[in-house]
């Protein structure tokens, strides 16, 4: 092997993994078994992606049986380091770029090819270069491919942080998890805001914990009637209703939390060098058989594209899909 061999080998990993949930860890341990070099990034400070600090039984990861979220999380980060991969949390991917060369500059006939209309497999396109990854205090890393594995937050955020982050707004928690649990029910008049399984689900809980009332606003109700059925119909509040948030009131009724479940939206934020073609929700486009998106050699996976039900065993599943395409791309190309 040449120097310049020995120095790419060394500095242009085989995948940039960006997400540390199932569907990321799934696609890095897969990477790593089969010989191939990835790296995995996640933002947060620990692996398993919304799995974490979730402290509710997790019934549907059939190999686990008797596991919780948290424990599911814990399994994950497990593999990762079972299987040797390079893991590194507390970074966030701001920017994935193409590039050309091993100086990282993005080159023309890169950034043609990045077009937003291309469709999985077709077209020309080019089969050289690389990607590289970037964020703040921290040098820009270069991969052959790119697997994007952000998953979802809670619509509703910009109220509050979702999911297991806490909340920014006192008094307002957005989407389902640990913040939920943690909080404090006993006694307390709470809102819930929405209507599909989260908002009853969760209404049924905030009730168990002792809360003194539990009102749920919804425009529409789109729960499971499992779930219906259990809640009684005085609790429900159907149709318009108007917000103030600092004010912690929903139609003019003040609570002492409001709890908001507006379902979940893609995590693109790093999308900005790459013009993927998103679907009509908003989610990344892929090929079913590859897993790979409108821009070549880059990869979506988990939660982030559409699922018919998302959950830890179909994102799992896609990092799999992922991981075989993305070494048979590398076979080919003879990386
Ligand atoms: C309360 C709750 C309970 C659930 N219960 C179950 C259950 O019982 N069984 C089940 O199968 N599923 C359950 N789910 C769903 C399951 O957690 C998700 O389907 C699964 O975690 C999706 O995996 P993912 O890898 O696609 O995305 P995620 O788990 O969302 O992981 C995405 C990761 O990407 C990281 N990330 C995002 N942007 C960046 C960036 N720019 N740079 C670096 N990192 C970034 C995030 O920090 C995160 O760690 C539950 C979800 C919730 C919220």
């Amino acid at each position: 092997m040449g120097k310049a061999e020995i120095t790419e080998r060394e500095e242009i990993y085989d995948a940039l993994i960006v997400g540390a949930g199932p569907a990321g860890v799934s696609c890095a341990v897969w990477l790593a078994n089969l010989g191939l070099r990835p790296v995995l990034f996640d933002a947060a400070p620990y692996v398993g992606g919304l799995c974490h600090g979730n402290p509710f039984p997790d019934p549907w990861t059939v190999l686990l049986p008797g596991a919780d979220g948290n424990a599911v999380a814990g399994q994950l980060a497990r593999s990762v380091a079972a299987a040797g991969v390079e893991l590194r949390l507390e970074t966030r991917v701001d920017r994935i770029d193409r590039c050309a060369t091993l100086d990282g500059n993005p080159s023309a006939d890169m950034k043609r090819d990045a077009r937003p209309d291309a469709l999985p497999g077709g077209g020309a396109r080019a089969q050289q270069g690389c990607f590289a990854v970037s964020g703040k205090g921290w040098e820009p890393v270069r991969g052959h491919t790119v697997v994007l594995a952000t998953g979802v937050r809670a619509r509703g955020w910009q109220l509050g942080v979702g999911a297991d982050g806490g909340t920014a707004v006192p008094g307002i928690i957005v989407g389902p998890g640990g913040a939920v649990a943690r909080q404090e029910y006993e006694g307390r008049h709470v809102a819930i805001l929405g209507g599909g399984d989260n908002a009853f689900e969760n209404a049924l809980y905030v009730a168990q914990r002792g809360a003194a009332s539990v009102t749920i606003y919804a425009r529409n109700v789109r729960a499971q009637r499992q779930l219906r059925d259990q809640v009684p119909p005085q609790w429900l509040c159907r149709g318009p209703y108007t917000v103030e948030p600092s004010g912690l009131s929903v139609n003019g009724r003040r609570y002492d939390l409001i709890l908001v479940f507006y379902g979940w939206e893609p995590v693109l934020d790093p999308l900005g060098g790459l013009a993927l073609r998103l679907d009509s929700g908003g989610f990344v486009s892929t090929d079913r058989y590859t897993a790979e998106s409108s821009v070549d050699g880059v990869y979506a996976i988990g939660e982030l594209t559409r699922r018919q039900h998302p959950c830890v065993l179909t994102a799992m599943a896609d990092g799999v899909v992922a991981a075989k395409a993305v070494q048979a791309r590398l076979e080919r190309r003879g990386t």
